[in-house]
């Protein structure tokens, strides 16, 4: 097993992608966090009655108190922490809609958990990583900044601000032995995307990007899996500041 005695926190970790992270991470060997802002019941669940150690906890990435008790919380129940994705993100809420017809308030609250989420959770949990030497810090940001998806200019926005987190984290926390990595994933089938298209008007788009895919189909949850854990693993030990496109080939970068 690839992640035997590592512990995972997985933000956004109770439905969607980030269901699918925490039970790829518990396969691999991997004592997992569930922190969400909704309830964690379901993949904690899944993971203890597959025999593996979860533990789900209650966040909001927007505030630096909560993701302290989350970072204090975990070590107090696995003793480290080795392992963060940070994958919490307002995505299923949005609609698409031409750029000057989002709210100031939409703005301001999409950048405060896309952004400055992942900033607050990474504050939280690098002094336990720089303790030990070691960690592995996973971003989610999205194929839609390589595209340039029109219809959501405030999540690619703040998606673009996520890959260039990363690259600033690796060198500020390289030293330390933490390496810092981002994922852009392409259009996936979580129920989040399908709520998207359907308040959007826009079913049928997976089908188009499918089209437009080396691959040739739509994209799954599981899809994404692979590249989590290979970034979580001593596979990547070498690899920092670095971005894998996981889209079945619809943009070529
Ligand atoms: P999702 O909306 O189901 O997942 C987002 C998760 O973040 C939810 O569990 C939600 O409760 C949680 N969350 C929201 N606000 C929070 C807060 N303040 N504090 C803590 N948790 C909070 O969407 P998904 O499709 O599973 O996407 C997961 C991630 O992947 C997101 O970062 C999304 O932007 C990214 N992504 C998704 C796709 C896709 O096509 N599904 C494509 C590219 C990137």
């Amino acid at each position: 097993m690839l992640l035997e005695n590592r512990v995972a926190i997985v933000t956004g970790g109770a439905r969607g992608l980030g269901q699918s992270y925490c039970l790829g991470l518990h396969r691999e060997g991997a004592k997992v966090v569930v922190a969400d802002i909704i309830d964690t019941t379901e993949t904690v669940t899944k993971i203890k009655q597959a025999g593996g150690e979860a533990l789900g906890i209650k966040l909001d990435v927007r505030s630096a108190e909560s993701t302290q008790q989350m970072a204090a919380k975990t070590v107090e129940a696995f003793g480290k922490i080795d392992i963060l994705i940070n994958n919490a993100a307002l995505y299923g809420d949005l609609k698409m809609q031409a750029f000057h017809e989002i709210s100031e308030e939409e703005w301001d609250r999409l950048m405060s958990i896309n952004v400055k989420g992942v900033w607050q959770c990474t504050k939280a949990v690098a002094p336990h990583m720089m303790q030990q030497q070691y960690g592995k810090i996973i971003n989610i940001s999205s194929g839609t900044i390589l595209m340039g998806v029109p219809g959501l200019l405030h999540y690619v926005t703040s998606k673009g601000a996520v890959w260039a987190m990363s690259r600033v984290l690796s060198r500020e926390l390289g030293g330390f032995g933490i390496r810092v990595n981002c994922i852009t994933p392409g259009f996936t089938m979580s129920q989040a995307s399908r709520d998207i298209m359907k308040v959007s008007g826009a079913e049928g788009m997976e089908k188009q990007i499918a089209a437009q895919a080396a691959l040739g189909r739509e994209e799954e949850p599981e899809d994404l899996v692979g590249a989590v854990l290979f970034l979580s693993s001593e596979l990547s030990d070498f690899i920092t500041g670095q971005t894998i496109n996981v889209d079945g080939g619809v943009v070529h970068w």
